[in-house]
């Protein structure tokens, strides 16, 4: 039957999963070398593949990338250096035999919980990954919605306000991201703080100082978390309205919070959503870092 491998490519490091059918066997990781345009990273990647298969049969080999995919080709990937590669063709060329795919990197994660993690009952949903920007990943009857050039999904650059006053990443202005990411909540609480008593200003301005003040009740740690959780429920509020998804599952650092941040967006959405939407369902997601290698991994073994 041969084996699977599942990787998924970052800007600091390579995380390598084996498969054995549906079973992770080894995990390991390498470094990223982003030097020289990113040319590298590939030809260290197969060296470690052929390390890690020694003699065996490769079944099956899935890559999630951090950048826009669309079907095998990666549409800039700044993380890596890339600009416009035929990542999947290129490893096909290396290993015939194997079933090769090539996807973003959150599109992978959002498949990796659906085949291992919270979504396993769920085809139609939305991930999202809360980190120092905002992911996202589309499911369609099961199957991830990649768009014309791999744009599909891409929720942290919806833009929800219109003043203009924080630039985003991407070149624009206002995008999501900068609202409901962790970059995003420290931007607010920084905002709220001028002037104001709060122990912030002592603890220093994190995701995570202004969390565990907020569940302590700074009353100004405590309002960046709601400005927080209004954005991130009134954009997943819209997104519902085009796709009534089953669910949306939360990743990412942020989700690190749990029930806290959970309670609040699900409590928040059905305040906010289109009447139909109130039954959407909110989760967890469960497999960390891992939901890449075993959504990269699925996609290569189906
Ligand atoms: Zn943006």
């Amino acid at each position: 039957m041969g084996c699977i491998f599942g990787i998924d490519i970052g800007g600091t490091e390579i995380k390598i999963g084996k498969f054995k059918g549906r079973e992770l066997v080894l995990k390991t990781s390498i470094k990223t070398d982003t030097s020289a345009g990113g040319r590298y990273v590939l030809p260290d990647l197969f060296r470690k593949i052929d390390e890690l298969s020694k003699g065996e049969k490769i079944a099956g080999i899935g890559v999630g990338i951090p950048g826009p995919v669309f079907k095998g080709i990666v549409n800039g990937a700044q993380n890596l250096g890339w600009g416009r590669v035929e990542a999947e063709a290129l490893i096909r060329e290396r290993y015939p035999e194997a079933r090769v795919r090539v996807l973003n990197d959150a599109n992978a994660a959002a498949i990796g919980e659906m085949a291992a993690g919270s979504a396993s009952k769920f085809k139609n949903f939305v991930f999202v990954t809360l980190g120092t920007g905002i992911g996202g990943g589309v499911v369609i009857d099961g199957e991830v919605l990649e768009g014309e050039n791999g744009a599909g999904g891409e929720i942290g650059h919806m833009q929800i306000a219109n003043d203009g006053k924080r630039l985003c990443n991407c070149g624009r202005h206002d995008c999501f991201e900068r609202y409901a990411s962790a970059t995003g909540l420290v931007i607010t609480a920084k905002e709220l703080s001028e002037g104001r008593k709060t122990r912030l200003h002592q603890t220093g301005f994190s995701a995570k100082s202004i969390f565990d003040l907020a569940k302590e009740g700074d009353e100004v740690a405590l309002e960046a978390v709601d400005k927080m959780v209004e954005a991130l429920a009134v954009t997943l509020a819209n997104i519902g309205a085009v796709l009534n998804p089953e669910a949306f599952i939360i990743g990412g650092g942020v989700s690190k919070v749990g029930t806290f941040l959970l309670d609040k967006l699900s409590k928040k959405f059905r305040e906010v959503c289109f009447f139909a939407l109130k039954e959407t369902e909110f989760a967890l997601a469960s497999l960390g870092n891992d939901a890449g290698i075993y959504g990269a991994a699925h996609v290569a073994g189906k």
